[in-house]
């Protein structure tokens, strides 16, 4: 079969998608991490760092909606956001579609990403970077964690390269920075991880869950198909009071009205659905 020009993505130790290239934008590196970004034939136009697919044009909504809304609609009045991660603009995004929300600060480790996602990533970012409430900040997410003062945000996002894949991300899920970004939180705050993938790589799944439990007294799991993924990507919310799965499907409905939020998958019924699911955790892949 010719397959031409194709992104090779490793799904796991033994299994791969292969996801044919219509035209490539861009091929570098930057200071952290390899930066392509393409057009798919599947997906349209695509962010890959280190050769793993980060979000595309077809796609990008349904991660974002559900990494950002569950944690956001559960707290009452979230005003002061901290997003880490999320080089794409995309859960920035998300975020200031809460008219709540009054600063969203978003930290990125790479700021040439940053700018290059400026300049080709525009139906991700859609000009959040821009926006009044917005203030993006390049730096490491540990130091800024550690930097900033106790009771600083109403929720933390950290929207981060897999646990199992760069370096530079691992540290942001272990048990002393899940205690850290608790520090940072109002006694009423949430925090939400995007946490890679429980079936192909359970025992990672297994210590990111573990230690955010360790951080905190609420603790949900869910997940959502990522088609251009190729995987259902798992997602935990470490929460110090409101209970995200304790909302009705009416009164999802309600704060999204409440606060004109607008969205294209999220909404009450997909959020019940969300925490109805199983969290499937892999028996036969080594990851
Ligand atoms: N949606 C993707 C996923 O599910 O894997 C994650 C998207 S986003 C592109 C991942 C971001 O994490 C990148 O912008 C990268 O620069 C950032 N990042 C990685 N390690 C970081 C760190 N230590 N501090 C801050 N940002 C970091």
């Amino acid at each position: 079969m010719i397959l031409g020009y194709s992104i090779i993505e490793a799904v796991s130790r033994s299994s791969l998608l292969i996801t044919k290239v219509k035209s490539v934008h861009l091929v570098t590196r930057t200071k952290y991490q390899e930066v392509q970004i393409v057009e798919l034939e599947d997906f349209g136009r695509a962010l890959v760092l280190d050769g793993y697919i980060q979000s595309s044009e077809a796609d990008e909504f349904i991660y974002h909606e559900t990494l950002v809304h569950p944690a956001m609609v559960a707290h009452p009045g979230p005003e002061r956001v901290l997003i880490i991660g999320g080089g794409e603009g995309a859960t920035l995004r998300e975020v200031l579609k809460h008219s709540t929300v009054d600063r969203a600060v978003m930290v990125d480790i790479d700021g040439e990403l940053v700018e290059l996602a400026k300049k080709y990533l525009d139906f991700m970012h859609q000009g959040s970077f821009n926006s009044p409430r917005a203030e993006v900040v390049i730096s490491d997410g540990k130091d800024f964690v550690r930097r900033s003062k106790d009771g600083s945000y109403d929720v933390v996002v950290l929207d981060l390269t897999d646990p199992y894949c760069s370096e530079l991300a691992r540290s942001l899920y272990s048990r002393e920075f899940y205690r850290d970004v608790r520090r940072v939180l109002k006694e009423d705050g949430l925090m939400v991880t995007q946490a890679g993938n429980s079936f192909f790589y359970p025992d990672t799944y297994r210590t990111v869950l573990n230690n955010v439990r360790n951080a905190f007294p609420i603790v949900r799991e869910y997940w959502s198909w990522i088609p251009s993924f190729s995987y259902a990507c798992n997602f935990i919310v470490g929460s110090l009071k409101h209970d995200p799965a304790s909302m009705t499907s009416e009164e999802v409905d309600r704060v999204l009205r409440g606060r004109g939020v607008k969205t294209g998958i999220y909404d009450g019924r997909y959020h019940t659905a969300l925490f109805s699911f199983k969290v499937f955790v892999g028996e036969y892949s080594k990851g």
